[in-house]
């Protein structure tokens, strides 16, 4: 076992190894605290792999647990080598653990799944042989059924439902992390915050095939989820930054110019009628509520047009590296 201390730095340039291994799958395992799942899921997807006869390897990004899940990994690489991980320094969340893994994965395919053994690993040839089969760039699964607290399944049903029409793309589940990529799919596309459940907006935005399966998914074993009901909300306005993006990060005055427009050509219109009335001897003292309905207005648009000005900065800006730091690399 070879163990390195590492910088950011030193990651890109290791790059060279990469041409030497050559991998048929890289499994990316983002995982929070999941002591008790990693040996199973473990045993499972080599098992798994192997009846497939694939060359492959399997990166666990521990993303600041506290519990004892480093250790479990370590305790298994020292008989399963093809295991390796990424330990974070403390929490970077999700999108961050799947970027880092990425940028490890040798794989010609990379495979994600959660770490709590709620994908079932047995499910991975389906989604091997629908990217051979229909010659896809990015396979999403649709966990079916599911099996999570029916508060959970409804606001995801409605989520997952909106997102699609304004998406306008015909997945049933943007909430699963196991999904199965291209190599060329994960090297384009960035993803910071939470926007790794956009991966199939964003890749099938740039012209990449995506297609969806339906798989089987299975209860929470041990600990408990990572997630509450704020990833809905906060969902929507990822999903926003999503779209906005990929259809103004070029041609942001699209957007800004028309808004500016309507608000110009409503204010205009309005002072034009005010001015009718002042021509015609009315006293305008007397109209707070336009004011104050005006003021909204502007506020609001403000508020969101500097929000989107923000994304698209940080979009443009994004460096990898930036959104998380390696505290070391086992492989
Ligand atoms: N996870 C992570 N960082 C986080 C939150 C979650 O690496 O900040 C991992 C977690 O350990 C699990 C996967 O992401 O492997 C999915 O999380 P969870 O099972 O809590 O989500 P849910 O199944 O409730 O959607
Ligand atoms: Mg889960």
């Amino acid at each position: 076992m070879q163990v390195r201390e590492e910088t950011n730095i030193d990651i890109v340039s290791s790059s060279d190894a990469k041409e030497i291994e050559k991998l048929d799958i890289s499994v990316v395992i983002p995982v929070l605290n999941e002591e008790q799942s990693i040996e199973e899921l473990t045993t499972r997807i080599v098992d798994v792999l192997e009846s497939l006869g694939m060359r492959f390897e399997i990166i666990y990004v521990d993303d600041g647990s506290d519990d004892n899940t480093a250790e479990e990994i370590k305790k298994i690489k020292t008989r399963e080598k093809r295991v390796k991980l990424v330990r974070f320094r403390r929490n970077f969340g999700k999108a961050a653990a799947l970027s880092a893994g990425f940028a490890q994965a040798k794989g010609d395919l990379i495979l994600t799944m959660d770490g709590d053994l709620q994908d079932i690993p047995e499910e991975i040839p389906k989604l091997i042989e629908k990217l051979e089969e229909e010659d896809l760039d990015l396979v999403s699964t649709w966990k079916y059924p599911r099996v999570d607290p029916w508060g959970k399944k409804i606001a995801s049903k409605l989520f997952n439902y909106v997102t699609g029409k304004i998406a306008r793309i015909g997945l049933h589940d943007f909430n699963s992390g196991f999904k199965l990529y291209r190599k060329e799919v994960v090297r384009e596309i960035n993803i910071y915050g939470e926007l790794h459940r956009y991966i199939p907006v964003l890749a099938s935005r740039r012209g990449f095939k995506v297609g969806e399966v339906k798989v089987k998914h299975a209860p929470r074993k041990y600990g408990k989820s990572k997630y509450g009901w704020d990833r809905f909300y906060k969902g929507f306005l990822d999903l926003l930054t999503v779209l906005f993006i990929t259809k103004y990060t070029r041609r942001p005055l699209h957007l800004f110019g028309l808004v500016g427009l309507i608000f110009f050509t409503a204010g205009f219109l309005i002072n034009a009628y005010l001015a009718y009335l002042w021509f015609n001897n009315h006293s305008l003292s007397d109209r707070p509520l336009l004011l104050l309905g005006i003021l909204l207005m502007l506020i609001g648009i403000q508020v969101l047009t500097t929000g989107l000005l923000g994304e698209m900065i940080t979009y443009k800006n994004f460096k990898r590296q930036d959104s998380y730091s390696v505290k070391e690399i086992i492989e």
